[in-house]
């Protein structure tokens, strides 16, 4: 028996999303429900995956399927595609099950043809409604189905508004829209090089078809991608009776949010343009007006729209982002879906509903999405600052931004790409800018409203975003924007406030965000669910504290090599390195060591009362000298020259050093525990700076941290065995000094894939596991971390070889069972073991999902991942 490929709305529900895409779903439930919905069926997202697993060949029995659909639905409204009389026109609309707004296509008015364009004119009573359909239709269908250049017709569009003397479409008489259709017609066949088939029928299979393709245009391709959306899901296509809000002023078209999605606010928020179509709204192209000044212009399906609104959200349990028409004074749903939203708004959103009873506590946690939360952590402009405003647009998406002009979107792209900050400048964005918005600080906007493209997009990304800033004179080829005889051109810094709509023309003083009441109400929420600790990797006193205050439960890694580049460390180190001599090394190390024991104090006063992981010296030490060429060049230099004898000495003896220490791979080299073998000075320097540190923090505050020492880089038992002897020895022989008690832990890091495979006799000796998934990934896969996303894997990535970096995601099947079997190992050989991840992966929602799952104790991540990690270790328990 062949699938079914098409369900009439009637057949559909809210939970067959999978199948019929978001908004067939969407809409087949509200027809279930009893709202006013235009009739229609839908193609299946399955008939999509089959027509791209056959290389666009659609499968069997889909052709006829939809052609039984389109008979059944002509039959239920009693009106005939194309036909002369009663003619029915149709939307095409793609509808992913993800939603990703304007990134695919849309075809209006199909059924439009010479035969039926002259019934559309009786039934409407009104001619030039009829033939302004039709040639939207012949354009959008050429350029959308038949891949045609739009540029053609909007010139003839202009060349005809300039004939007539008019300045706006709607100036155009029934007369010259007619003539535009013939011209229309005529660039359609000239561009195709013979007639477009005119059967309505068969335009509606191209029309499935070009829906299908666009799944694989290049914008939808990189959405999906920011997104992580697979890309083997499809699309589905929904076929529905068109309703039009461009029949006069009694018409009208819209989109509505259920609740505020920039702030979560419980309130109207949404925009209508009367005698338009919905493509006008959604695409910025006409700036439309509040929805509450409907209230005046067409009182009754205002009320019934607000009606909808609280009965969908209800329903639904969650805000709802809906697009309505009102035809001729009746109202029409065209769409409902889970609002996109800010993580202020998602957060306020969330809490509310909990208040309000409609959703519970874990619901709550399950809706907000981790990464999101990363934009609540965007800084804000100083709040004293006095500058003016060189304009306002509307506050589309909230957050400040600084960064240079730029014009298009390829070039935000590609400077973004390599770190300059830069802020997208459009008159009005499209799909085909996401590339460039994705590298923006921020985006501005000369047209569109609050759900225009440009916004919903924005917001999605956290970008800060000003749309329909309408005074300001964008010129593209000039690269300059103009407002109130101001000129900005491109390069020139710029700074938007996506929260009030405000726009400078210099760089506006940032300061660091904060969190909210709802912050803290969800955050606390999620950590009542949650079981794996989260804490931060942090190496000074100030990261510390920031990731104390964005509710890390301790130090899982403190990298203690940053505090020896120091400028006033650094000579003390090469005196250390160059040592002739243990006593002379024992010298400069002990120059070393009070240095060494500050910092740890500043983190440990920071941290008292919580766990302080502080791993001992991992780089190798030719990360301290100069490179082996510029010392090389130094040394000749000198000596032609003539330089004194006594400094060149000492250069000489550096560069000797330095080729002495060379090594060709160094980060498989002498680093981490095998250079605490080579010089045991070094671990026992730092096990006393550490223990005297904790000791000096206790006697100050009254209180001091939980101290864990670690080794990295072991891949032998013996390795882990020596080094914690050392730091046992120094540790205990201080506290013995000191007169002290103070209780300590020694673990390792597991980075090596031999570390795990023989992970029960390493943990013979050690009190805690923490993976480092970096250089387990690393030296897992081959593949140095230090060049991975600039080398073949970024090419992998796009190729679809790779379908995430693994430096980023962990690679479950490989990395992520050397994990696993590691903690199974080591807690059998150690039941008292503790086992956490400090590897970048620590901060990664998709791989703190798989650390719950194989029952890890804890994920340390960088300060500012914290909030993150705490969702999302919520989400992976629920
Ligand atoms: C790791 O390798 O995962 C790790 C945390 O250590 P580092 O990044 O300092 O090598
Ligand atoms: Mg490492």
């Amino acid at each position: 028996m062949t699938e079914k490929y098409t369900y009439d709305l009637s057949e559909g529900d809210a939970s067959m999303k999978p199948l019929l895409g978001g908004k067939g779903a969407g809409v087949a439930e509200m027809t279930r429900l009893g709202v006013p919905v235009p009739d229609g069926f839908t193609v299946t997202t399955q008939a999509c995956v089959e027509t791209m697993r056959n290389g666009g060949e659609w499968p069997q029995g889909l052709r006829e399927q939809i052609d039984d659909a389109l008979t059944r639905f002509e039959q239920r409204v009693g009106r005939t595609l194309g036909a002369s009389t009663n003619p029915l026109l149709v939307s095409v609309r793609s509808g992913a099950v993800v939603s990703m707004p304007g990134m695919m296509d849309t075809i209006l008015n199909l059924g439009i043809s010479d035969d039926s364009v002259g019934a559309i004119a009786e039934e409407s009573g009104n001619e030039r409604f009829a033939w302004d359909c039709y040639r939207r239709f012949i354009q959008m269908y050429g350029e959308v189905v038949e891949g045609l250049s739009g540029h053609a017709y909007e010139d003839a569009l202009t060349a005809m508004k300039q004939r007539r003397g008019v300045g706006l479409d709607t100036e155009l008489s029934a007369e010259d829209l007619k003539e535009l259709t013939a011209e229309f017609k005529k660039i359609s066949n000239e561009q195709l090089g013979g007639e477009w088939p005119s059967d309505p029928r068969e335009q509606l299979f191209r029309a499935v078809e070009a829906v299908f393709r666009s799944w694989q245009n290049p914008r939808a391709k990189v959405y999906r991608k920011a997104n992580h959306i697979p890309d083997d899901l499809g699309t589905a296509v929904n076929i529905m009776q068109m309703v039009f809000g461009n029949r006069g002023e009694t018409s009208a078209t819209g989109v509505c949010f259920t609740r505020n999605p920039s702030t979560g606010e419980k309130a109207l928020y949404g925009e209508f343009l009367t005698n338009a179509q919905g493509e006008d709204v959604v695409a910025g192209i006409r700036t439309p007006r509040p929805l509450e000044e409907m209230e005046q212009v067409l009182p009754k399906a205002y009320r019934e729209l607000v009606d909808t609104m609280h009965t969908m959200e209800s329903h639904y349990r969650d805000m709802q982002d809906m697009e309505f028409t009102i035809e001729n004074g009746a109202l029409y749903m065209l769409q409902t879906r889970n609002g996109k939203r800010t993580a202020a708004a998602a957060l306020k959103v969330a809490a509310d509903l909990v208040s309000e009873g409609l959703i519970d506590k874990e619901e709550a946690v399950r809706r907000i999405e981790p990464e999101q939360l990363d934009q609540l952590l965007h800084p804000a402009i100083d709040p004293s600052n006095t500058a003016k405003p060189i304009t306002k647009g509307l506050p589309a998406s909230p957050g400040a931004a600084v960064g240079a002009a730029v014009f298009d979107a390829d070039t935000a792209a590609q400077k973004g790409s390599s770190g300059e900050s830069v802020v997208l400048i459009r008159f009005e964005t499209t799909p085909d800018d996401i590339h460039g918005v994705l590298q923006s600080q921020g985006v501005l906007t000369a047209h569109g409203g609050m759900t225009s493209h440009a916004a919903v997009v924005a917001r999605g990304f956290g970008k800060p975003c000003v749309a329909g800033a309408t005074e300001i004179k964008i010129d593209t080829e000039a690269k300059t924007l103009t407002v109130g005889g101001k000129v900005v051109h491109e390069g020139d810094t710029i700074t938007l406030n996506g929260s009030t709509g405000e726009v400078f023309d210099e760089a506006l003083t940032l300061i660091p965000p904060r969190m909210n009441e709802d912050f803290l109400k969800v955050v606390g929420w999620a950590d009542e669910i949650r079981e794996l600790g989260v804490e931060a990797n942090a190496d000074n006193g100030p990261d510390a504290a920031k990731a104390r205050e964005l509710g890390a439960e301790g130090i899982g890694l403190c990298r203690t090599e940053h505090m020896f580049f120091g400028e006033d460390r650094l000579p003390a180190m090469h005196e250390m390195i160059l040592a002739g001599s243990d006593e002379e090394r024992q010298t400069a190390l002990d120059k070393i060591l009070p240095m060494q024991q500050s910092d740890f104090e500043a983190i440990f006063t920071a941290m008292k009362g919580l766990p302080v992981t502080v791993r001992l010296l991992d780089p190798p030490l030719h990360e301290f000298m100069p490179d082996l060429v510029s010392q090389a060049l130094k040394v000749q230099e000198m000596e032609l020259k003539g330089a004194d004898e006594q400094d060149l000495a000492t250069e000489r003896q550096l560069l000797a050093q330095v080729k002495k220490l060379h090594e060709q791979n160094p980060m498989l080299g002498t680093r981490g525990c095998r250079l605490g073998m080579l010089y045991p000075q070094i671990p026992e320097m730092q096990a006393r700076a550490i223990v005297r540190a904790a000791l000096a923090v206790l006697e100050r505050e009254g209180e001091t941290v939980e101290l864990q020492i670690m080794i990295p880089l072991v891949h032998l038992r013996q390795e882990l065995a020596t080094q914690r002897e050392i730091v046992v020895r120094a540790a205990d022989d201080e506290l013995a000094k000191a007169g002290k008690e103070l209780a300590y832990r020694v673990g390792t890091m597991i980075e090596l894939p031999r570390a795990a495979l023989v992970a029960d006799q390493i943990a013979e000796c050690a009190d805690f596991f923490s993976f480092g998934t970096n250089d387990l990934t690393q030296t897992t896969l081959g593949i140095s971390r230090d060049d991975a996303e600039n080398g073949f894997l970024g090419w992998y990535e796009a190729q679809g070889v790779v379908k995430r970096d693994p430096f980023q995601t962990i690679d479950v099947d490989g990395v992520g069972q050397l994990v696993e079997m590691g903690t199974r190992k080591g807690r059998a050989a150690n039941p008292k073991l503790s086992v956490g991840v400090c590897g970048e992966h620590g901060g990664d929602p998709d791989s703190i999902a798989f650390f719950q799952q194989i029952g890890l104790d804890y994920v340390s991540c960088s300060p500012y991942r914290v909030p993150i990690a705490r969702f999302a270790a919520a989400k992976a328990k629920l």
